[in-house]
């Protein structure tokens, strides 16, 4: 029963609340607006609208869009020496978790010196201070996955090893996020299904970890009964608000239970592979090992297991297989029950990457509820390779 809870970022939820950009007090002048290389922020006139509304608010921006899906470690420096050079006094991410993510790491990459990976836990990284307070932080969430507009982690990757790992502490949360539900339904429900399913598996991670806390169990059982009743819906009716509404929602809430519970090492196992194939989506990639996973947890935290089942809608549940049984069906509901790893370029190798998992994220694994060995990762990866 012991725990801190410390979750500093405003939140700005529900439909139509990017308009709050244009009154809501500016921590700065001059804003580094971080987008991805896709065209999606200027097809739908979300930056227009960004820049309008910082205008508005009294503060101009230059933009730099080079995010890659899977963020690299090259482009967070090129935007750390572009905030530099145009005196940007705050930075504001818009987009997806990368865009974001990368706007975290920018900020602070924009006010420390040397490289990011000077300052990484993990793998080859340094794990040196931060010395400077980051740059003050606005996220602009477009998509629901992540929950980065509620965390303090960044992801990215060290294109040289192949290391893809979050980064993150106190200084690295958003001033304020504004989740607007009318900017998150315009994508396309296929991306949409790999995000929902992101934001799920942070809340069962976070639930069934050593971390949780009466907090975090409250918002994860919540988050698990957004994503199990409402992700159907927006398969049936991609038009419908609500549902929508309440997947982002799902979303926000999985976002505060990273920052105050812990992913397992479920992530950690899936940045192995994506850090070596940066074309396996983050949440294809946790959706394929996903069933082996919980099934190697279902015996060990069985209560947890029978609490999330009914959450996700399973309301009599007795047995911690129930939560696997949900979950496969869930997953052949969405279509994504017959993902295969080979066709992303992983290779039937479970002991390599079950060794990289460790290398690049050990604080994961400690946050498991049973000790994993490693033969028991290449084991659940093995399960899921096909
Ligand atoms: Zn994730």
């Amino acid at each position: 029963m012991n725990f801190d809870y410390f979750m500093p970022t405003k939140l700005i939820f529900g439909a139509g609340s990017l308009q709050r950009l244009g009154t809501e007090p500016l921590p700065g002048k001059h804003a580094l607006i971080v987008i991805s290389s896709g065209k999606s922020m200027r097809k739908y006139g979300y930056l227009d609208r960004v820049i309008k509304l910082l205008r508005q608010n009294g503060a101009d921006s230059v933009v730099f869009d080079k995010i890659l899906p899977n963020p690299i470690d090259r482009h967070v420096m090129e935007g750390a020496a572009l905030a530099r050079e145009r005196h940007c006094d705050f930075v504001v991410g818009l987009g997806g978790g990368s865009s974001i993510d990368s706007a975290k790491c920018i900020a602070m990459m924009s006010v420390n010196e040397g490289e990011l990976w000077d300052y990484i836990s993990g793998g080859s990284g340094k794990a040196r201070p931060v010395k400077n307070q980051p740059l003050p932080i606005i996220a602009i969430t477009t998509t629901a996955g992540t929950g980065t507009e509620a965390d303090p982690w960044a992801v990215t990757t060290r294109t040289k090893t192949g290391e893809k790992i979050g980064f993150g502490f106190g200084g690295t949360f958003p001033l304020f996020s504004i989740i607007d539900s009318e900017l998150i339904q315009t994508v396309p429900v296929n991306l949409a299904i790999f995000q929902a399913f992101d934001a799920l598996f942070h809340s069962t991670e976070g639930y069934i970890a050593k971390t949780a806390n009466p907090i975090s169990d409250l918002l994860a059982l919540k988050a698990v009964e957004g994503v199990f009743t409402y992700l159907p819906k927006i398969l049936l009716d991609p038009g419908d608000k609500e549902a929508w509404s309440y997947i982002a929602l799902s979303n926000t809430l999985s976002g505060i239970v990273e920052s105050i519970s812990s992913c397992t090492s479920e992530h950690a196992i899936e940045h192995a592979m994506s850090g070596y194939h940066p074309e396996l989506t983050h949440g294809a990639g946790l959706i394929a090992i996903s069933l082996a996973y919980y099934s190697f947890f279902a015996n060990k935290v069985p209560q947890r297991m029978i609490q999330l089942a009914r959450a996700a809608g399973k309301t009599d549940a007795r047995n911690p297989q129930d939560f696997i049984h949900a979950l496969a069906e869930l997953e052949q509901r969405c279509g994504v029950n017959e993902i295969r790893l080979s066709d992303y370029g992983v290779e039937n190798d479970p002991s390599k990457y079950a060794a990289h998992a460790r290398h690049i994220m050990p604080g994961l694994f400690s946050a498991d509820p049973y000790p994993l060995t490693e033969g028991d990762v290449a084991e659940i990866i093995r399960k899921s390779y096909c």
